[in-house]
């Protein structure tokens, strides 16, 4: 028979929040807006996106390099209030319905954990709706909706606070260049 699970030790410390992630309600509001619209942010992001390949050769006169501090600065900004984003610099909303799935409180970046709450809250946050019920409602309005299946490979951690707006434009211009479609 296992040994019973000692006791928390009771203290004059008490965390304020169950776990590093807490967050006020007011900020899941602005989360789930996104994932209501994720057809609408889905149809932004690609022109968006097609914007920054189109300014590839601005990004290289100047230099990625310089050009990621102001550039992560505008995405840290906008994305935090969208998404409530954690900067991983590997980016998946486009694949996870306009859910970010930093906000995981375990990170899975494939599917939810088995503790989803009857209400489709987190077992950990309780006040918090879970990520990936979120994250596949909002990928069933999407047109490109079906990537949600795609396998998410483990999270980079030496990618953290780097720009994937400037990660995903490099990438494209590369693969477009080695197509032999560029301008
Ligand atoms: S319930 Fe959802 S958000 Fe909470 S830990 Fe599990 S997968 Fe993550």
């Amino acid at each position: 028979m296992a040994a019973a699970k000692p006791a928390a030790t009771n203290t004059a410390y008490k965390p304020e929040g169950v776990s590093g992630i807490h967050r006020a309600r007011s900020r899941y509001t602005i989360r789930l807006w996104s994932v209501r619209n994720a057809r609408l942010l889905e149809w932004f992001y690609a022109r968006f996106a097609d914007t920054l390949l189109g300014l590839h050769w601005f990004w290289q006169a100047v230099g990625y390099k310089r050009a990621e501090r102001p550039v992560k600065a505008v995405e840290k900004f906008t994305k935090s209030i969208l998404f409530d984003c954690r900067m991983c610099g590997q980016c998946a909303l486009s694949s996870t319905g306009m859910s970010c799935p930093m906000n995981c409180p375990k990170s899975l970046r494939n599917g939810p954990c088995g503790g989803v709450r009857d209400n489709g809250n987190c077992e950990v946050e309780p006040d918090m709706p879970c990520v990936w019920v979120q994250a596949w409602r909002g990928s069933q309005r999407m047109k490109t909706g079906d990537k949600i299946l795609n396998v998410q490979k483990p999270v980079d951690n030496s990618l953290r606070n780097t720009s994937s707006w400037l990660r995903v434009t490099a990438q494209a211009a590369a693969d477009r260049d080695k197509a032999g479609t560029g301008a």
